[in-house]
């Protein structure tokens, strides 16, 4: 068994509900889920003509290889409705392998951890919610420090979805 940390991302559609069931899937489909943090409404990094983000971590407890999950994830993003379509840009549902354990691998299909985790505010803060301590295998900082460093300036706040809909 391994921990790994992930990142599940909507920016279309009824974007709660998408994540909802990206859970509920990865519950069924990839193995124990050990802890979430809240959403977070972020502004879109990258490609930035689209609709906001909302984003959420999760530890998840599995039995899978890194590129095992990296599969199932993709095909929860395909049964979930998501069309490859251009590189960062609008989808119903992406999930990331952020962390898995503390291995470091860089393969043509796998970056583990996640090449821009320590980029990407919209990841590091809903990370850094339920894993502050946890130590980037490569980086050799916490995720509290890596958020504190971080400068991506784009936008990334709590989202209470019952007062938005
Ligand atoms: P992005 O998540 O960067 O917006 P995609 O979800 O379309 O883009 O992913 C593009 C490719 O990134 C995937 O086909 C996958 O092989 C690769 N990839 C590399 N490292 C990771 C990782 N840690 N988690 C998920 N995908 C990854
Ligand atoms: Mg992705």
């Amino acid at each position: 068994m391994q921990e790994a940390y992930l990142l599940l991302g909507s920016n279309q559609g009824d974007r709660l509900q998408w994540l909802q069931q990206a859970i509920c899937m990865l519950a069924l489909l990839c193995g124990n889920l050990l802890q979430k943090s809240s959403v977070y409404e972020t502004a879109p990094w990258g490609l930035e003509a689209q609709p906001h983000f909302l984003n959420l971590a999760l530890l998840l407890e599995t039995d899978k290889s890194p590129e095992a999950l990296l599969e199932s994830l993709q095909d929860i993003e395909e049964m979930l409705g998501r069309r490859r379509a251009e590189l960062w840009g609008p989808r119903t549902l992406d999930i990331d392998i952020l962390t898995y354990g503390n291995e470091v691998m860089h393969t043509e299909k796998l970056t583990i951890p996640h090449l821009f985790l320590h980029k990407r505010r919209f990841a590091l803060a809903p990370l850094a919610e339920i894993a502050p301590n946890f130590v980037h295998p490569q980086l050799h900082k916490t995720i509290a420090t890596l958020l504190a460093e971080c400068s991506d300036p784009l936008s990334v706040c709590l989202y209470d979805g019952f007062l938005a809909r």
